[in-house]
């Protein structure tokens, strides 16, 4: 046995005596949960998880909540707190010859966003939906908001372009222009996803998509595929154009 391998059979032994001597665990389950708890609940079970877990052999998912790193926290909107989490459901099937009762099988990533002031939650299987739910909770009537027009061209180097904050003031309701007030922005077709922090008022960039799944984009050409977005075709490689002729 290599010193190595000794040293980390010590560790793993440490380990084990601490978890062993650790009070059994009465916080949030260290398990997927769709009740409602607290940021701070769900922040310590994930590190308890973590703990515990330390020197498993094979490093699976916890398919516990975690904060989702691409979403700052923003702060606190007319007394509504957000805060976005994910749980990672997607299917292990490693796990399942063995032992099928531990698999959820949801087969997703799953969003969840939390209110904590008004202990409310809402979770779904994509981000877009959990981010409009919540502002269904914290802000009734973002839905009726002007769509900023894509011809704005929205943005430049540091952020929203002048002129789409200019039609911004001038266009959206004063009760609506409010510190994280979100805006809702034209799209192509391609860039949907909403934007934390983007709003003059540092709220989310929602995608028109949201209210408008149907509109015509104002000067949207449809997309033209490009050659690179597919396998060349194998029976006439040698011929094949090459790439972004006629652009
Ligand atoms: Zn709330
Ligand atoms: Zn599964």
């Amino acid at each position: 046995m290599s010193g190595e391998q000794l040293a980390l059979d010590i560790e793993g032994m440490l380990h084990e005596a601490r978890v062993q001597s650790t009070p059994e665990w009465s916080g949030a389950p260290l398990h997927f949960t769709t009740d409602y708890y607290s940021p701070g609940d769900l922040d310590a079970a994930f590190e308890h998880w973590q703990f515990l877990h330390a020197h498993d052999p094979v490093q699976s998912g916890s398919r516990l909540w975690s904060r989702s790193i691409a979403v700052p926290e923003s702060r606190q909107v007319g007394g509504h707190g957000f805060v976005l989490y994910t749980a990672d459901l997607r299917c292990e099937p490693w796990k399942h010859a063995e032992k099928h009762e531990g698999c959820m099988c949801v087969g997703d990533l799953m969003y969840q966003a939390i209110c904590e002031p008004c202990e409310w939650n809402a979770i779904a299987d994509r981000e877009n939906g959990v981010v409009e739910m919540w502002h269904d909770h914290a802000l009734p009537g973002w839905r009726e908001l002007p769509i900023v027009p894509a011809r704005l061209r929205m943005l430049d180097k540091v952020g929203l372009s002048k002129a789409a904050r200019k039609w911004i003031e001038e266009h959206y309701p004063r009760s609506m222009q409010v510190p994280g007030a979100p805006i809702i922005t034209e799209r192509r077709p391609f860039g949907t996803r909403h934007v934390p922090s983007r709003s003059p008022w540092g709220g989310y960039d929602l995608s028109h998509t949201a209210v408008d799944p149907e509109r015509i984009v104002e000067g949207s050409k449809p997309l033209r595929p490009k050659a690179s977005h597919f396998p060349a075709p194998p029976r006439s490689a040698a011929q094949a154009p090459a790439v972004g002729l006629g652009d």
